[in-house]
């Protein structure tokens, strides 16, 4: 489009839909969406379930909207039920939707501000039809790395070539079509039915978003451009636009930052698995074992309902603080970014969840990963053997967690590493500025969203 055409159409000001999936680590990434697209100009109304939902007052520049999804509120969202949840909600939520989109589409057509697009997560698998029976144009925001989005879309090829039902005895060998995984980073069987959506969801629109950089993924945003018609516009780290630790669903202990403060330089290994993955008490108990007998400075986040029975934080063996002492500090909830970037912190032991993932990068801080289920193998995988920026804890013990945390930590075995997540570190600031690619792909979404 001309210059003088584009700048014509940006003077009319435009709605944008935002339909995030209720989930921690899907929510973050559309809140940095929300805020990135009222900077450039846009209008911003957040369809949100009322489920899960952050608290609206912390964002007085957006409109909200909530659909009655029928869910129980306040209750703990653990990977035990996060299939209960999601297809309660894909089938409570279809004709809220509807009535939504077209309260919002009856408003617009009065008031000057046409809409131009609806943006949803991909997990969704009614958004497209329902946007589609308004004749409205829906764009998805890629919440994870694009590296799996490519596993995703090659499952019925490895289902062909012979790869489920997924063998304990061949979890060590290759995936020669997708290196560097191996046989056990793939989703089992009963994973792909909602994998599939995400892709066909994904396929149907008309333009991805997606939290990752160039430098980091640039052979996978290529390899799925080739399968979509629509652009790709990878713009993150969407958290470096602005710090939005208000879409946070659990209140974040800012005493984290305090006792940060009290320890040397690159001391701290920062622990945390995210917010919906569930440990064993025993594995909980090996855990602080390692951690202790590691003596390195620690921040653990015992989230509530890291457990699925118990309340972890009250497990901790007889004498456990007295031993560990200030070097020690357990909360439930981190203020991640700022514990990320904090000079304290040297090392992340992490459940390899995308956001997490992009978060210690941005920060050049190398992890120790363990990871849990969906995206996280593969994104561990990518860390340890293709980025080589983290090293994979093999067995949940105490001893070789400790050793693996001193590993991690030591200066010689992991200062390569070290220098390698330092140089992304620096691309990832300067994807950023001007002429970077993530710029430049937010300036073709700003004008692609105003073509609309
Ligand atoms: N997070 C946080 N405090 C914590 C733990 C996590 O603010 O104590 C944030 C973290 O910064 C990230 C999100 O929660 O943005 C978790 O997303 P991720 O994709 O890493 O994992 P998920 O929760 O989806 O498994």
């Amino acid at each position: 489009m001309e210059g003088e055409e584009m700048s014509q159409l940006r003077k009319v000001r435009r709605k944008i839909l935002l339909f995030p999936l209720p989930l921690q680590g899907h929510v973050i990434p559309m809140f940095n969406l929300a805020n990135i697209l009222h900077s450039k100009g846009f209008s911003i109304i957040l369809i949100h379930t009322r489920y899960n939902s952050p608290d609206p007052t912390h964002f007085p520049h957006l409109t909200f909207h909530f659909l009655e999804d029928g869910l129980p509120q306040n209750s703990r969202l653990t990977s035990n039920d996060l299939t209960t949840v999601l297809s309660a909600i894909q089938s409570n939520c279809v004709q809220p939707l509807q009535d939504c989109l077209s309260q919002i589409l009856s408003a617009a057509a009065t008031d000057q501000e046409p809409v131009a697009c609806l943006i949803s997560d991909p997990m969704y698998s009614f958004a497209g039809s329902v946007a589609q029976s308004f004749n409205l144009p829906r764009m998805v925001l890629r919440t994870g790395g694009m590296s799996a989005f490519v596993l995703y879309d090659s499952l019925p090829m490895l289902r062909q070539n012979g790869y489920f039902p997924l063998q304990v005895a061949k979890f060590d060998e290759p995936v020669p079509e997708l290196p560097p995984l191996k046989v056990k980073d793939l989703p089992p069987e009963v994973q792909h039915g909602i994998l599939a959506t995400t892709v066909k969801e994904t396929k149907n629109s008309q333009g991805v978003i997606c939290n990752t950089l160039e430098e980091l993924e640039d052979y996978a945003i290529a390899t799925v451009q080739q399968s979509i018609p629509y652009p790709i516009f990878p713009i993150g780290p969407m958290h470096k636009y602005s710090q939005t630790s208000a879409a946070s669903i659990l209140q974040p202990d800012h005493t984290s930052l305090s006792w940060l403060n009290t320890q040397p330089p690159k001391t701290v290994l920062y622990v945390s698995f995210g917010s919906i993955a569930v440990i064993s008490e025993t594995e909980f108990l090996e855990m602080a074992w390692g951690l202790a007998n590691s003596r390195q400075p620690f921040l653990w986040v015992v989230r509530p309902g890291l457990s699925k029975d118990s309340e972890l934080s009250e497990m901790l063996p007889v004498g456990y603080s007295q031993i560990v002492g200030e070097r020690g500090k357990i909360v439930k909830w981190a203020p991640q970014l700022e514990v990320l970037s904090h000079p304290a912190v040297g090392g992340f032991w992490t459940h390899c969840g995308w956001n997490s993932t992009v978060e210690s990068i941005c920060e050049g801080v190398p992890m120790l990963c363990l990871p849990f289920f969906a995206d996280q193998a593969i994104n561990a995988r990518h860390i340890c053997d293709n980025w080589k920026i983290g090293l994979r804890l093999e067995k949940k013990t105490r001893e070789n967690i400790e050793s693996a945390i001193t590993k991690l930590m030591a200066d010689g075995d992991s200062a390569e590493m070290r220098i390698r997540i330092t140089a992304f570190k620096e691309k990832a600031k300067l994807c950023l500025q001007k002429d970077g690619s993530s710029y430049e792909s937010l300036e073709r979404l700003t004008n692609y969203l105003t073509s609309l």
